[in-house]
């Protein structure tokens, strides 16, 4: 980025608190540690600022991305023009990582937590509080927003089977509470109307916490034993077909291992690419498009993409 594009993103960014960090390297913010810089990447300090934020993005036509923990993405090695913004960091405000209990009735318990809630330490808080529901989410890496955005979920259950209403930040920059009812979610994919969910409310049932950590603790091994969890990589890259499993589709044709670059199949998880040291995101696209065409030939099954890619 040269210096007159980040005086005119300075200009835009006039007024905001928060931390920016110009230029900076999305692979230090992707679990796939893949990426070329984000211009500029901003941690709001509370609601009104992300608002006064998404206002200005939209008034002077900068692109706007949000960002969770970065689990599911693929950046490119350009880079991301325009405002990267994140809730889930220590450099964003306080607020968008709160988890407080609301209210409970015969529906059950009401959990409001902040998008910015990393997965694995909401559970934590479930199973403190001896609530059952979130134990699908066991080894889901990435923030509530996330989730919610991709309608994350394992073993049959999914964000939305927990979601009682999502608040956002519309496209005019205001804050809207959406019944989870008006909301479209389905398989790996909601789509919300506006640009940022803040928070969500979840309702969870009363349980029993010894049964609660057993079942956190079956599907963590089971993660462990299937999953090259100490690996860089982005989770499953394809979603499921119907009725299949992406995974035995690859490994059908032979991809098991296979590389480009520093960009390699697992072999433990044929849906999952490791970053093998070093990858860069062209390598991953290329692999990405030799298995979706060797299955496509060979199965006659167009496999559709769970991982976003984002950036130039
Ligand atoms: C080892 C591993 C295992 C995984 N296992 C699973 C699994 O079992 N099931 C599963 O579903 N997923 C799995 N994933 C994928 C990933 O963890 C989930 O999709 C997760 O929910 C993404 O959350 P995130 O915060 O990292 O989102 P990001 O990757 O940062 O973003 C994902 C999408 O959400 C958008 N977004 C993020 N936050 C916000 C926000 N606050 N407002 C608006 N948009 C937002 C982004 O723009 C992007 O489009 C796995 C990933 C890894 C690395």
């Amino acid at each position: 980025m040269n210096t007159k594009r980040q005086n005119y993103l300075n200009s835009v960014l006039t007024g905001f608190k928060g931390v920016v960090l110009f230029n900076e390297p999305m692979s230090q913010h992707t679990s796939f540690k893949i990426g070329g810089p984000a211009e500029a990447l901003v941690f709001p300090e509370n609601e009104a600022e992300l608002s006064e934020i998404i206002r200005l993005a939209r008034t002077k036509r900068v692109p706007l991305l949000m960002l969770g923990e970065g689990t599911n993405l693929l950046v490119r090695d350009g880079g991301i023009r325009g405002i990267v913004v994140s809730l889930s960091s220590k450099l964003a405000g306080d607020g968008f990582r709160n988890i407080v209990q609301i209210k409970e009735d015969a529906g059950g318990v009401y959990i409001y937590a902040g998008a910015g809630v990393s997965l694995p330490i909401l559970l934590n808080y479930t199973v403190q509080k001896g609530l059952s529901g979130l134990e699908f989410a066991a080894g889901i890496p990435g923030s509530l927003g996330g989730a919610v955005i991709m309608n994350a979920g394992s073993y049959g259950k999914e964000i939305r089977d927990l979601l009682d209403s999502v608040r956002i930040v519309d496209r005019g920059g205001d804050i809207v509470e959406l019944p989870a009812k008006g909301i479209s979610l389905r398989y790996r994919s909601t789509h919300i109307p506006g640009i940022a969910v803040v928070g969500a409310v979840l309702r969870l049932q009363r349980g029993e916490t010894e049964r609660i950590r057993a079942t956190i603790k079956e599907h963590l091994l089971r993660k462990k034993e299937t999953q090259p969890v100490a690996r860089p990589n982005a989770g499953s890259i394809f979603k499921n077909p119907e009725g299949m499993t992406a995974w035995k589709l690859i490994d059908s044709v032979g991809m098991r291992g296979a590389s480009i670059g520093k960009a390699i199949v697992s072999e433990r998880h044929t849906n999952f690419i490791i970053n093998n040291g070093g990858a860069k995101a062209r390598d991953v696209l290329s692999l990405i498009r030799l298995i979706g065409s060797r299955v496509e030939r060979e199965t006659g099954v167009t496999l559709e993409l769970e991982v976003r890619i984002v950036g130039a």
